[in-house]
């Protein structure tokens, strides 16, 4: 059995550049892997591809991610046999944490492994970008610029050293629906993605902070203020600064010490703001 451990995001910046006749956006985001992550184990079999998870809420056939990353494995490959994943579910779902993709990430890497394909990260990326635009860079984890629609990936040195205190509100949001509303507003107030990349290869947590900047946000916050009011408590506890990440409602806050990360936690807790709730630390690529 070969069991993985499939890795979180949060976006230190997310900017839409453009749209693309396919409806794709093109987006400049600064992708960090955290401390949060699914376990799933993997057994090769003689039949199909077959999924078991302990989460209730997510699908277990054909429409879960790690079912068409290993089928597009399959076709790709000419593989005869089949895969069973169990799934252990920790990360937040629909939250704006790219759950469902590190998990097709986890699964191209296991086929790769149990049928002993013998591709390179670059390849997997290649095929990744199939399943998901936050594929690509799930496979790659760390800490990355990501541009395109999300294929095209820039590595970029660990985010300095932090304590962070993620919280999930317990309401979805549609990805869909936040892209669509970002298309009718006019974006005048750009995330500085270039200054981002500068503060982390300074190892700057102060500019890292002050550029802090999702334009999804205003959209997600609109329509569901809690996240506004997850932010204002994180700040008001200590925190250096706090972000929406993805199109939410996952919000996150940057501590120096993780007593007052966990006291801030407690509080959004107590408020009845959000259940899921977790102190944890940037992650590189390489762990
Ligand atoms: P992103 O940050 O890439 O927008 P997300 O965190 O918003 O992702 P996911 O957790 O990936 O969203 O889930 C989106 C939807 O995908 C869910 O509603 C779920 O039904 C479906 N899904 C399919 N496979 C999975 C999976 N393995 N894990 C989680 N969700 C999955």
């Amino acid at each position: 059995m070969l069991s993985l451990n499939a890795y979180a995001k949060i976006n230190l910046c997310l900017d839409v550049v453009g749209r693309l006749e396919n409806g794709y956006h093109q987006v400049r985001m600064i992708m960090q892997t955290v401390g949060i992550y699914d376990t799933l184990s993997f057994e090769r079999t003689t039949g199909e591809i077959k999924i078991t998870s302990d989460a209730g809420e997510i699908p277990l056939g054909e429409d879960n991610l790690i079912y068409k990353a290993a089928s597009l494995m399959r076709e790709r490959f000419q593989i005869a046999g089949g895969v069973s994943v169990h799934l252990e579910k920790r990360i937040p779902v629909a939250a704006g944490m790219a759950g469902g993709s590190t998990d097709a990430a986890c699964t191209m890497k296991a086929m790769n492994l149990l049928y002993d394909l013998g591709l390179s990260e670059e390849e997997l990326c290649t095929l990744g970008v199939k399943i998901g635009a936050d594929v690509p860079y799930c496979i790659l984890g760390g800490t990355a610029l990501s541009e395109g629609i999300g294929e095209v990936l820039t590595k970029l040195p660990p985010m300095p050293e932090c304590v962070l205190l993620v919280a999930k509100p317990e309401i979805g949001v549609s990805t869909k629906e936040v892209y669509e509303r970002i298309d009718r507003h006019e974006i005048t107030d750009h995330p500085d993605v270039d200054g981002m990349q500068r503060a982390i290869a300074e190892n700057d947590l102060d500019g890292v902070v002050r550029r802090l900047a999702n334009v999804l946000a205003t959209v997600t916050e609109e329509m569901h203020p809690v996240v506004q009011k997850i932010r204002e408590v994180m700040l008001s506890q200590g925190a250096l600064g706090s972000l929406m990440s993805g199109s939410g409602p996952s919000t996150f806050g940057i501590f120096e010490k993780e007593e007052m990360a966990r006291a801030a936690g407690e509080q959004i807790r107590e408020l009845g703001l959000a259940r899921q709730i977790y102190v944890t630390k940037p992650v590189s690529g390489r762990e």
